[in-house]
């Protein structure tokens, strides 16, 4: 990197030493100067490297600790760091000191782009995404050994595999139940981007059918917002097969800091981040994310108002940051019990919920927690259900019996 910079350095002082000296000869030569100038690309490029972060690829600029901390912290804002995946490019223009940066770009997948300009103690930010063809996919399977094993074998992604597995282990036993000849469907949503569907196929509908296992189908529940916890696979009486695990904290998740090390976004130095930050707005409610007894509630330093919650395992859940507490100690709380709002209070540049999961005394990744959405629909839920069914069914009707006319170009 720095010798790379030293070679464009002494080849740009070069090609601008041997214009000048040219136009000292010939006056006229001067005009090529100006047209040699802009061809120098601004951008310096890093690309995440496998098991990278955000942190690794801007320490790779040679800012200070402080500015590689806060625009971490700040880039987060924007990005689920969660969704940060190994090639993905940051591109930044540094300012002329040279230790800040005043234009950031990141690049994820090949179809989203990510405007960053620092704009006094801000950041302006655009998202640009190109646009991508949607096609849709019906994929019928018939079971040799397992269902993995069949899901593999028509090419789905490990991801497709396992909402289809997690969706249809609610339902059947797998175990007890599951012959060779089984037979199965999945409907699926694709993003074309250049000829190549991008990840995170989007499953609409899953069925199954077996001697044993009877007839099981299940269909895609969806909230307008994207990250709702809530968007997944339900079956026909609005139940998910999220018995099992715990909830989450927020109604919907954008991961603003991992847990573990990273550089505090106020000394510049390295720490540990014993929890996961989530981006949310000032006053959004907090759920417990399983049932349990309060353990705390009072304003304790830098965590600002905190909650703290033991349950039946002797883990106990962190909820730091908080607007205002609407649990007492001593209080048993339900999973998805309202236990206060997000906020900004204690060591905090913005509003977002700091949560913790302690064991024995220690702090824990938190991500560790199976965390999933509601466990049922409720009303109001099921009535939205009921229409994305009926659509979702009209949708692969027309598929599987295309009408006469050619289908008109996907909806891009
Ligand atoms: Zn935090």
């Amino acid at each position: 990197m720095n010798i790379g910079r030293q070679v464009l350095l002494t080849i740009i002082i070069i090609t601008m030493a041997s214009f000048t000296l040219a136009s000292l000869f010939s006056p006229k030569k001067g005009k090529e100067v100006e047209e040699f100038m802009p061809l120098i690309d601004p951008w310096e490029v890093q690309i995440v490297p496998p098991g990278g972060s955000i942190f690794s690829v801007l320490s790779n600029f040679e800012l200070s600790g402080t500015e590689i901390g806060m625009m971490a912290y700040r880039f987060g804002d924007y990005i689920d760091v969660t969704t940060i995946q190994p090639g993905d490019t940051l591109k930044v223009i540094l300012d002329e000191s040279r230790e800040k940066i005043s234009k950031m770009m990141f690049v994820q997948e090949p179809t989203v782009r990510h405007h960053f300009e620092v704009v006094g103690d801000s950041l302006a930010y655009f998202k640009e995404a190109l646009p991508v063809k949607r096609q849709e996919k019906i994929l019928d399977g018939t079971l040799e050994t397992t269902l993995d094993a069949a899901l593999l074998s028509l090419g789905l992604s490990p991801a497709a595999k396992q909402s289809i597995n997690n969706g249809l282990e609610g339902e059947i036993s797998f175990q007890s139940d599951a012959r060779k000849g089984d037979k199965f469907r999945v409907f699926l949503e694709e993003r074309i981007f250049e000829g190549k569907p991008l990840p995170g196929a989007k499953i609409l509908y899953v069925n199954y059918e077996g001697q044993r296992t009877g007839f099981h189908e299940l269909y895609r529940y969806e909230q307008e917002d994207e990250k709702s916890v809530l968007n997944g696979l339900y079956n026909k009486e609005g139940k998910s097969n999220n018995a099992s695990g715990v909830g989450f904290p927020l109604a919907s998740i954008h991961v603003s800091s991992s847990f573990g090390r990273r550089l505090d976004p106020f000394t510049g130095r390295w720490s540990t981040h014993n929890g996961v930050d989530y981006r949310a707005r000032s006053g959004t409610p907090v759920y417990a994310v399983a049932n349990g007894t309060v353990t705390q509630a009072r304003y304790n330093g830098g965590f600002g108002n905190e909650v703290r919650i033991k349950h039946a395992s002797g883990m106990i859940t962190q909820y730091a940051h908080i607007l205002s507490m609407s649990a007492r100690v001593g209080q048993t709380v339900k999973r998805g019990q309202i236990i206060g709002r997000v906020g900004s209070t204690g060591r905090s540049t913005g509003a977002h919920l700091h949560f913790g999961l302690i064991n024995n005394g220690k702090y824990i990744n938190p991500n560790q927690l199976r965390m999933v959405g509601a466990e049922k629909l409720n009303d109001k839920q099921m009535k939205e259900f009921a229409q994305q069914k009926e659509k979702i069914k009209l949708r692969m009707e027309r598929k599987l019996n295309p009408p006469e006319e050619p289908e008109l170009a996907a909806k891009s």
